[in-house]
């Protein structure tokens, strides 16, 4: 446990998932927690009401929407962009506007989310971005899309971390593999496949990335900045 006490957080894209495991830990560790989703209502409001956490509909695909969300949440201390969409596909076949949707909600959300909230974060502040091992290796065909969305993200945390550095504000990105979530079931027709490129051949619980996300955002992270922080069981060594 890390004692969030005093602090806001926001996670954008909370509703399911790993986003909902981030939080539920940081909630339980006494941040005050808004969340935004696009389309899970019930869920959003269930979680909302077992956390106490602040739930808010807002399309992380809508550039001005991300920003008037990021504007009302005030200062936060905390900020993690979880929301993401997964296409995979032959890049022959996929249609650019589902493919542009992708880069909007996997690259541009994060951006704008993050700069508008480093308006108003207080010094050593938290930046956090849920990027993917895919980022790094992508070994099967169809992923070139979504690669992109993750390695982009690479770039924007070592860039971030050296604008905001002065102000001790960290910019960290967590990069899980598979991890067991509507995204990617841990029991879905996939999973012996994505397993063969692991050393530990099962799906993460969210919870286990929710974790590295909590050490992120804690004390004890003040020097870490503008890294990658896999956790794949071994899908990318
Ligand atoms: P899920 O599909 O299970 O959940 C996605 C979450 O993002 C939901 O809360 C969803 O909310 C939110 N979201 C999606 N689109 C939008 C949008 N347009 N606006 C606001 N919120 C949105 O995915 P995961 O939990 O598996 O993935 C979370 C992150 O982790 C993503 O960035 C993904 O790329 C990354 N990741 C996941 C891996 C995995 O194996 N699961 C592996 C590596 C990385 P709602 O439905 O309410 O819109």
């Amino acid at each position: 446990m890390t004692d969030f006490s005093g602090k806001a957080a926001l996670v954008v894209g909370g509703s399911r998932g790993i986003g909902a495991a981030i939080v539920r830990r940081l909630a339980a560790d006494g941040a005050a927690v808004t969340f935004s989703y696009s389309g899970a209502t019930d869920a959003a409001h269930a979680l909302a009401t077992e956390t106490g956490a602040r739930a808010v509909r807002s399309d992380a695909a809508d550039r001005d929407a991300v920003i008037g969300l990021v504007a009302e949440a005030g200062p936060i201390d905390i900020l993690v962009v979880n929301a993401g969409v997964l296409v995979f596909g032959d890049p022959l076949e996929q249609e650019a506007d589902v493919v542009d949707r992708m880069l909007d909600i996997n690259i541009r959300a994060p951006y704008h989310a993050a700069v508008e909230a480093a308006r108003r974060m207080p010094d050593n502040g938290r930046i956090i971005f849920i990027g993917s091992t895919n980022g790094d290796r992508i070994p099967f065909e169809g992923g070139a899309a979504y690669a992109l969305t993750k390695s982009a993200i690479q770039g924007l945390t070592r860039g971030l971390a050296r604008d905001f550095g002065a102000r001790g504000i960290t910019v960290n990105t967590v990069q899980p593999g598979p991890t067991d979530t509507d995204m990617n079931p841990g029991d879905g027709p996939m999973k012996d496949f994505m397993h063969t490129f692991m050393a530990i051949k099962r799906h993460a619980h969210p919870e286990e990335v929710a974790g590295m996300v909590a050490y992120l955002a804690g004390p004890e992270a003040g020097i870490v900045t503008g890294a990658l922080h896999t956790i794949d069981g071994g899908f990318a060594a």
